[in-house]
């Protein structure tokens, strides 16, 4: 048996994690997955849950000059939808779980629970995206991807919560999103592809690649393309990624099938973008 506590705020909430430990439930879509026994049975919870999707504070997009900034409890739904935030962030949001998952699920979950197949990641990596952790005493800010540091592997400590995730706005000419998985919707991906870029009197001037799902966190080369920038070679670019990759057979697919199809993924749409 386990107990379950619903904090009136966020201050009670950091002194209750400050003070026991607990698993954080906010949409609940991953720890219900993973806590789960044979069919029929309980959830199997070894320590008690606070609920902490119905605060307030944790709920809300905003933008200020520089950043858009979402509450770690705003929903899958409520990124795709969102009248302030760009296509770039709303399409592949719009694209995970389903419905009733996208509805629940919450910005801040998929990014602690830090799965391989976790779709914000490879968008939260491109777009040098950051977040701020609270306890009861300090914030701290740290990038995404110094957040996370392998499978389901992050640098949280017991008495934080991820409050707010910050993505510097960029003035981006466009985006190529690709996600592949076996069925379309309610699905984990097998991989997917985000790429954003800038593109001025017809030449790319940045442009940011980050392949999900094949490693244990997503794969980007900064190097790779700067240099590309410089050189528009897509062979090069590519090997520069091929050289990064590391994935493993699962029972979602395997490795070459992975690696194969990102490869060919990013070169159709590097060619679409220089050609455009
Ligand atoms: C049918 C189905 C389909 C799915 N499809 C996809 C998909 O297409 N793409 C995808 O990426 N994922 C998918 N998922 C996984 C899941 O929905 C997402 O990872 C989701 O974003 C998790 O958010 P949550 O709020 O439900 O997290 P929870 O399950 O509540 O929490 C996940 C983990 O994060 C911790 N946590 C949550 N919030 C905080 C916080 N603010 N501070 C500190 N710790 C916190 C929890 O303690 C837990 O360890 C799917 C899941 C299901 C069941």
């Amino acid at each position: 048996m386990f107990n379950s506590i619903r904090p009136n705020s966020l201050e009670e909430l950091l002194e209750i994690i400050d003070n026991g430990d607990y698993y954080i439930f906010a949409g609940g879509t991953d720890l219900f997955i993973r806590k789960r026994q044979w069919q029929g049975a309980e959830r199997k919870f070894d320590k008690d849950v606070v609920f902490i999707s119905h605060l307030e504070e944790l709920r809300g997009i905003f933008e200020d000059r520089n950043y858009y900034r979402l509450k770690t409890c705003v929903t899958q739904d409520e990124v795709a939808n969102s009248t302030l935030l760009p296509d770039y962030l709303r399409v592949p949001y719009g694209l995970m779980g389903n419905p009733a998952i996208r509805n629940t699920a919450t910005v801040g979950g998929n990014i602690v629970n830090a799965a391989k197949v976790a779709d914000s990641l490879p968008l939260f990596y491109a777009l040098d995206a950051s977040i701020v952790l609270k306890n009861i005493q300090v914030d701290r800010v740290m990038s995404i991807k110094d957040f996370i540091f392998g499978r389901y592997k992050t640098d949280r400590y017991e008495n934080e919560i991820i409050y707010e995730v910050i993505i510097p706005k960029e003035d981006f000419s466009g985006f190529r999103y690709k996600k592949i998985g076996s069925r379309k919707s309610s699905i984990l991906s097998k991989l997917s592809v985000f790429i954003v870029y800038k593109k001025a009197h017809g030449k790319i001037v940045d442009i940011r690649v980050s392949v999900g799902a094949v490693n244990d966190v997503p794969i980007r080369s900064e190097e790779g393309e700067k240099e590309f920038v410089k050189d528009n070679d897509i062979d090069k670019f590519l090997l520069t990624i091929r050289e990064m990759m590391e994935g493993e057979d699962d029972r979602r697919s395997t490795k070459l099938y992975r690696e194969e199809i990102s490869l060919r993924i990013i070169k159709k749409f590097l060619v679409e973008i220089m050609e455009e």
